[in-house]
């Protein structure tokens, strides 16, 4: 197969970054000179980035990283790609990497659960005796998830450790293994629940995406697809089979095909076929519908009569 033009790259290292805010301003500065688009995160325990070059650009990008004794040893992961998949480039410093407010913070490198492989997560996802846990949030899960995992109902990684607080009976004392996109999520999450008194955690290793190119399991057990946090919105993990576990908002028709609400004040991510995204304004609501500052209305220049028109029909 030909290679394609572009490349996505995703990354993260926990590791103390010194003067993170001038890090960041002269890490810009470098990216906007190299050509690549993306949105990196600089904090002072590390760096979580993806980006988007043509693959020149790319390997000169993960070269300068390696030669940086702090990122030597950082894994990239790397997607193939037609164009880019920003619009702009991003360097921003922040004061963690992950947020789930904490009041003892998580580091890592001194408390993470166990990593497994993509051979041995495969493994525990046919284990009675654990429970996978989605440590991602509800929209991400309802487009792809592994087999019987279980969804924590949240839109906010930073509600998640209140969510396991209050739903501790569905973990009862198995096993628990968490996972991710890329694995940053759980390095933090997986050293909470062991804080928080569960002996058993493990997490996925490099997580979704690694597994998702592991040749021997292939992304097996892992249905629909994968949310991105880029243009692509929606990439494959299965590379086997293709179960659409997504349903369309309004219908519940098989449907993987995510829109934000047209209210800006809502802005909520609706997964719904193109048919129903006229049908419905593009809207979770008639509050939503009816907001005087509906994108969909103004996009389209509805008159006052066509949307009424178009209400009429719903209700
Ligand atoms: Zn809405």
């Amino acid at each position: 197969m030909e290679q394609k033009p572009y490349r996505v790259l995703l990354y993260y290292m926990y590791v103390p970054i010194e003067n993170g805010e001038e890090y960041a301003q002269e890490h810009l500065a470098f990216c906007k000179e190299l050509g690549i688009k993306g949105r990196i995160l600089i904090a002072d325990e590390g760096i979580n980035g993806t980006c988007s070059g043509t693959v020149e650009q790319t390997d000169r990008y993960i070269e300068h990283m390696k030669a940086d004794p702090r990122f030597a040893d950082m894994i990239i992961k790397i997607d193939e790609s037609d164009e880019h998949a920003f619009k702009k480039m991003k360097v921003r410093y922040r004061p963690e990497l992950v947020t789930l407010r904490l009041e003892n913070d998580i580091n890592p490198n001194e408390t993470t659960g166990k990593y497994l492989s993509a051979k041995e997560f495969y493994e525990s996802l046919n284990d009675e005796d654990t429970v996978v846990l989605d440590a991602r949030n509800d929209y991400e899960y309802d487009l792809g998830h592994f087999r019987g995992a279980i969804r924590p109902d949240i839109t906010n990684f930073r509600d998640l450790p209140k969510w396991v607080q209050d739903n501790k009976e569905m973990l009862g004392d198995k096993k628990i293994v968490t996972y991710c996109t890329g694995g940053i999520r759980c390095e933090k999450f997986s050293g909470w629940l062991l804080e928080e008194g569960f002996e058993d955690v493990a997490q996925l290793h490099g997580g979704i995406v690694t597994y998702g190119k592991d040749p021997e399991v292939q992304g097996d057990l892992w249905d629909g697809q994968l949310y991105v946090f880029d243009e692509r919105i929606a990439v494959p993990v299965n590379q086997k089979e293709h179960v659409v576990v997504g349903k369309d908002y309004y219908t519940g028709e098989p449907c993987e095909r995510y829109v934000n609400c047209a209210n800006p004040e809502c802005n909520k991510k609706i997964l719904c076929s193109e048919e129903n995204e006229h049908k419905y304004l593009r809207s979770c609501s008639d509050h939503c519908r009816t907001h005087p500052r509906n994108r969909y209305i103004a996009q389209h220049g509805l008159t006052e009569e066509e949307v009424e028109k178009r209400l009429a029909v719903l209700s």
